[in-house]
């Protein structure tokens, strides 16, 4: 029997290939006049050009970087400031969708951003609007309230409706030049939103419904995509399956394997997918359930320990690092401290303490 829920999604998504294209007529139906882009280097030229084109762009950040920092917000919140800029658009990967998201909404105060990062002061009600566009396919940030920014030696996540998105442009074209390691890192961490947002103690119909799709999807996609990147069907459907990854975990949000990739991010400097994938397959056997298993049949699969299998072959295939070895000189008693007392880890359906977690690193030795 279903039980009671509260379901909600509040961004207008535009799917599909050559989307991008309809950016022009999405900030006329918003009737955006002044925006600033928020990416990274790879996509810093094309965002330049498009300055010169449209002077509806007033400004380009094009220096947002992998585990994205609190400085690069900074500059695009001046940016946004000097300009008086009515809109962000973060195009790039989540790095980039987050950098946007943190700037839209402290750009219309005059505080600073860092008394905003460490709680000091609560987010303004009035911001900027936030348009997203991904360009890998993995965060599903372009769905989500959660702004991931990094200072200092810490990666913190922020979970606020300031931070979502008004309109998301999902256009896979945009993925076709993701590299294959990051093509990798970021279809498993959508692998692990979809899973962790379906055996979240929070999970509800709808998101379990889209998590069930979006495993099934990248089983099916995942491995074309890295080793064919100039497949434009297999980077569609994994495009929709990190789509679907966000949705799944938006509201009942993630859990363990997401807890434990904050310190491995942090300390060991593995990118936000390959940290995820570090845990998951381990996860998949520890929160092993007849729910999890109910997942497996639906998507084709004899049960969790296939899915566990398929996931650590992905993982082998692309080369991430898997094993405590892979990481260089481990302390396992602060990774084990840190992972049990990350927020996500209250939400995993197996309560996982420090010893557990340890023994659970030990047998990736
Ligand atoms: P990323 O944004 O860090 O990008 C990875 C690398 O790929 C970067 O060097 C980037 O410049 C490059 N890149 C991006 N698109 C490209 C393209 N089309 N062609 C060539 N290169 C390209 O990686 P990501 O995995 O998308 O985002 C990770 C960040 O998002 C982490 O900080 C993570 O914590 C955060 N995150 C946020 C949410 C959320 O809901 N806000 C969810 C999950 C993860």
């Amino acid at each position: 029997m279903a039980h009671d829920f509260i379901y909600s999604q509040p961004v207008k998504i535009y799917f599909g290939k050559g989307k991008f294209a309809k950016l022009g007529e999405v900030l006329k139906e918003l009737g955006l006049e002044r925006c600033v882009i928020a990416c990274g280097r790879h996509f810093a030229p094309t965002a330049k050009e498009m300055q010169g084109n449209d002077s509806r762009i007033v400004a380009v950040f094009g220096g947002v970087e992998q585990n994205p920092q609190l400085s690069g917000v900074i500059e695009t919140t001046r940016l946004a400031r000097e300009t008086g800029a009515d809109a962000i658009i973060g195009i790039g990967g989540g790095s980039a969708i987050d950098t946007a998201k943190f700037a839209a909404a402290i750009a219309l105060s005059d505080g600073e951003a860092i008394d905003y990062y460490h709680g000091e002061k609560p987010f303004p009600a009035e911001r900027l609007t936030i348009i997203a566009v991904p360009t890998t396919a993995g965060t599903g940030s372009e769905v989500t309230q959660v702004s991931v920014i990094s200072h200092e030696t810490e990666k913190k996540t922020i979970n606020n409706p300031v931070f979502m998105p008004k309109v998301a442009i999902v256009d896979p074209v945009l993925s076709s030049t993701v590299p294959p390691r990051t093509t990798m890192n970021t279809g498993l961490d959508a692998m692990a939103h979809a899973l962790e947002g379906y055996w979240s103690k929070n999970h509800q119909p709808i998101s379990d419904l889209m998590a069930v799709e979006a495993v099934r999807t990248i089983l099916e996609n995942l491995e074309t995509a890295y080793t064919d990147g100039s497949n434009l069907e297999a980077r569609s459907n994994m495009a929709y399956a990190s789509l679907l990854g966000g949705l799944s975990f938006a509201l009942p949000k993630t859990a363990g394997c997401h807890a434990c990739s904050y310190p491995l991010s942090e300390d060991y400097h593995l990118p936000h997918g390959e940290a995820c994938a570090f845990t998951l397959d381990s996860f998949v056997r520890i929160n092993a359930d007849e729910r999890l298993e109910l997942l497996c049949r639906r998507v084709g699969l004899t049960g969790t320990e296939e899915l566990a299998q398929r996931i650590a072959a992905l993982k082998k295939l692309a080369g991430l690092r898997s094993r405590l070895g892979d990481l260089g000189e481990v302390n396992l008693d602060k990774l084990a401290h840190d992972c049990a007392v990350h927020g996500l880890m209250n939400n995993n359906p197996v309560q996982m303490d420090e010893a557990a977690l340890r023994a659970m690193f030990e047998k990736l030795a």
